[in-house]
């Protein structure tokens, strides 16, 4: 089986996930230590949330809770997911050979609803650098000052601010699955994207 996406866990901890879906990861979760972990630390990072809505934002917490009476279904995800357009890990050798891209330097291109991401991995397995930036689909969509949050299971969350263009730089960045969450300033919802195994 393969490993859980993080989607999925993030739907698991939410409770959105039916029964069977539930069942079927549990069982996996328990046989897989590196999903454990990673489960783990978006159990954490997800209960860590709860409190800074209550500080930042009490009334958008309190219409939620209205909204919650109104109709009883699970409230809408604040994570929103992107989609991967280009990952020059996937591209054949060829391709990365004639761009002239060595392969310790991976291109990665997502696709969100508010904005595309461009991240740039370079460097030595355990110590990484990353080079991204936020490309808004609409120009009045503001992506300075974006809050960005990276998770790797099993170390301490980084986090940044994009400065005007949208850019932002991790270094220093361990080995593992990269977890960002992207956070506009003038949205209250979440990005959420994984580059795997690299
Ligand atoms: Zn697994």
């Amino acid at each position: 089986m393969r490993h859980v996406d993080p989607a999925i866990m993030i739907d698991m901890i939410e409770q959105r996930a039916s029964k069977s879906e539930r069942e079927s990861y549990e069982q996996h979760l328990t046989d897989c230590r590196r999903c454990a972990a990673e489960y783990d630390s978006w159990w954490t990072f997800l209960s860590g949330l709860c409190p800074s809505s209550l500080t930042d934002a009490p009334t958008k917490l309190i219409n939620e809770c209205i909204a919650i009476y109104r109709k009883p279904e699970p409230l809408p995800s604040r994570f929103q997911r992107a989609s991967l357009l280009f990952d020059s890990f996937l591209q054949p050798l060829a391709v990365a050979g004639l761009r002239g891209t060595p392969a310790e330097s991976r291109q990665v291109v997502l696709h969100t609803q508010v904005f595309d991401v461009h991240v740039k991995v370079s460097g030595k397995e355990s110590d990484r650098r990353i080079m991204a930036q936020l490309l808004p689909l609409q120009p009045d969509t503001i992506v300075d000052g974006a809050q960005i949050q990276l998770h790797i299971p099993g170390c301490p969350a980084q986090v940044t601010r994009s400065n005007e263009l949208g850019q932002f730089t991790f270094s220093g960045v361990p080995n593992g699955p990269l977890s960002f969450f992207i956070e506009l300033p003038s949205s209250g919802s979440i990005i959420q994207f994984s580059v795997q195994g690299g």
